[in-house]
């Protein structure tokens, strides 16, 4: 499974925005953004305004960061979007939201999508009593997400609920704390998904 594995930082700079991919590094005054708020690079401190298909370029590989999805796999979640009813930006960001790593990370699991990631490769989570193991698998209204029974326990877990404890879990998922189990109960719409990105200009990337 193909994945970027180069230092993640570099990312959050080239886009002048945090994208939260470290966990606990990105809420101290040890992420890399607050020390070097400029691209990366020799030509970084330099750069001039982006063109109107460089912001939009920018905004594309802003939302594909934030989730971690490789250019193939979110061309093809834009394919899926631009087939459901309404607009393509938001069903698109509603198609990302409801990977199955996303929402073990909105859920507080994870400090970051790819500790998200790594944690549902490691067949942590079960939807509908079954075990998923597919970070990409896109879960629905209706379904119930629940951490395995023996992991529930794990120290992993109990830190980072409690150092998740700031974040409210999103309205799409409703979320029982005591059985450590969440279910799906809308199709997260543009208010519930906080992300700095203008969606629209990835449509228009695309449209071209
Ligand atoms: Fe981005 Fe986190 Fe690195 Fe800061 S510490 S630059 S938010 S990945």
């Amino acid at each position: 499974m193909a994945r970027y594995t180069d230092a993640v930082c570099r990312l959050c700079r080239r886009e002048n925005q945090k994208l939260f991919l470290k966990g606990d590094r990105c809420y101290t005054d040890k992420c890399a953004l607050e020390r070097r708020a400029y691209p990366p690079g020799q030509h970084g401190q330099g750069r001039r305004k982006a063109s109107e298909y460089g912001s939009q370029l920018r905004e594309k590989q802003k939302a594909k960061r934030y989730y971690g999805v490789l250019e193939s796999q979110f061309r093809s979640y834009f394919e899926m979007a631009s087939k459901r009813k309404g607009k393509t930006g938001e069903n698109l960001l509603a198609i990302l939201e409801t990977r199955l790593d996303n929402t073990v990370y909105r859920l507080g699991f994870a400090m970051s999508r790819a500790e998200a990631r790594q944690l549902v490769l490691h067949g942590h989570f079960r939807v509908d009593g079954k075990k998923v193991d597919i970070p990409s698998f896109l879960v629905k209204p209706g379904m119930t997400i629940s951490l395995k029974d023996s992991s529930r326990s794990l120290e992993k877990f109990k830190s980072n609920i409690e150092a998740n404890s700031f974040r409210q879990p999103p309205k799409w998922l409703e979320y029982d704390a005591n059985n450590m189990t969440a279910k799906v109960v809308a199709v997260p719409v543009r208010e519930d998904i906080d992300l700095p990105i203008e969606e629209q200009l990835i449509v228009e990337l695309y449209s071209k």
